[in-house]
């Protein structure tokens, strides 16, 4: 089977990441795509040059082990091309670029990821575009805010830090009609269990750095368009000169082939692990959309279709020396940013300083986890033993 198998029906994601964006007998038989390096690529004639007659014509503009990635992104999110970057941000600041001009308003969720807070702020106002935060729980609400400049909305749903669900369906139903962008950041639940183009959102972008890759080995970035803003995201992506090496696309392509396996397993880790932390004594709130008492469960349960392995939690409050003796001498969990990789990962996270629209209503510490594949209980032990020691520093008494 190969990619371009377009006549039958619609393959399962774990199929999808198994099959697409390979082409053995193109490649001697041997099963994975070929990494091709290069810039130049030659042409037999003048006529073949002349009239672009070479699938590749030179090395910025595609190469066939960046295919592979693109093609099979493009057909999980049922989009209509996909572009890749050298980071997440990369991918989510092209994106933008692409659909806003001088004089342009740009609306984006509160819980934005802080990079792209940043970029708007400095980069896009330079450029003459006004931004303004939204809350992410605004809905059809949006209506209210939007001007007759307004050209674009970034959601990203869930936010990375705090895991508030946004409502695509009712924001596409205000900005649709208006011809207004919407742009989604997908890292989270990846295109396996959120579909934001298939919602009404008409470009997606992923940290292909967190889940695609799966390996914490390489940063990556995709953007994926509908039909309607294929050509402006392809002129911005080269007239900014972005590209990818296939090294690079190599890791992805290998990453994405386990990527169903990996969502489920640590997806469902995830799931366990939350709910177990909620009926510990040090911990006031578990922030994952997939629990019934999340604020916004009701939207996950209708456009998502499973779980992601990154959500947090709010300890009961305590000092920084409480946070530093828990985080500091844990066995399993490591810190560091980042997350979708095999290893679970934790991170104290401050929020007040991320917000401008809304406000954070927690004055526990927050702490971040990213749930890999280690043993369930391994974990457990390690978090139990953290929380204790956060107990004994903070002079926590539990009854
Ligand atoms: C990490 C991350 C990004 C940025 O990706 P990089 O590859 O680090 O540039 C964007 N959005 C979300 C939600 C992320 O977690």
């Amino acid at each position: 089977m190969n990619s371009d198998d377009t006549n039958s029906k619609p393959r399962s994601p774990a199929t999808i990441v198994t099959h697409y964006g390979r082409d053995p007998e193109k490649q001697y038989g041997f099963v994975n795509p070929p990494i091709v390096r290069g810039s130049t690529v030659i042409f037999q004639s003048y006529d073949q040059l002349k009239g672009h007659k070479r699938p590749y014509g030179y090395g910025r503009h595609g190469n066939p082990t960046n295919d592979a990635v693109q093609s099979t992104v493009t057909e999980l999110e049922n989009g209509a091309q996909t572009f890749l970057a050298p980071s997440g941000v990369s991918a989510i600041t092209t994106a933008l670029m692409a659909v806003l001009k001088t004089g342009d308003d740009l609306l984006v969720c509160d819980t934005v990821y802080e990079p792209t807070r940043q970029f708007c702020d400095s980069i896009l106002e330079k450029m003459g575009v006004t931004t303004r935060y939204y809350d992410p729980t605004i809905g059809v609400g949006i209506e209210k805010l939007i001007q007759p400049n307004t050209k674009a909305v970034m959601v990203e749903s869930p936010g990375s830090l705090t895991f508030e669900v946004q409502d695509i369906p009712a924001i596409a139903s205000v900005c649709g009609p208006k011809e207004i962008a919407i742009i989604a950041d997908n890292s989270w639940a990846s295109p396996l269990y959120y579909k934001p183009l298939d919602l009404g959102a008409n470009i997606v972008v992923h940290a292909g750095t967190k889940m695609f890759s799966g390996h914490s080995d390489i940063m990556f970035g995709t953007i994926t368009t509908d039909a309607t803003y294929e050509k402006r995201v392809q002129n911005t992506y080269r007239a900014l000169g972005v590209c990818v090496g296939p090294d690079d696309s190599y890791l992805i392509a290998r990453g994405l082939r386990s990527l169903e396996l990996r969502m489920r397993e640590q997806g469902q880790k995830a799931l366990e692990m939350a709910k177990w932390l909620e009926k510990h004594p040090l911990v006031e709130t578990v922030l994952h959309p997939a629990l019934p008492q999340h604020p916004q469960h009701d939207i996950y349960q209708r456009d998502f279709t499973g779980p992601g392995a990154l959500f947090s939690l709010i300890l009961k409050p305590a000092g920084e020396e409480a946070v530093a003796a828990m985080v500091d001498d844990m066995e399993l969990f490591a810190m560091g940013y980042s997350w979708g990789g095999f290893e679970s990962l934790i991170l104290p996270v401050k929020i007040s300083s991320q917000r401008s629209v809304t406000q954070w209503p927690h004055d526990g510490n927050l702490i971040r986890l990213n749930i890999g594949l280690e043993g369930i209980e391994d974990l457990q032990a390690d978090l139990s033993a953290g929380f204790e020691r956060y107990r004994q520093m903070a002079n926590i008494k539990l009854d």
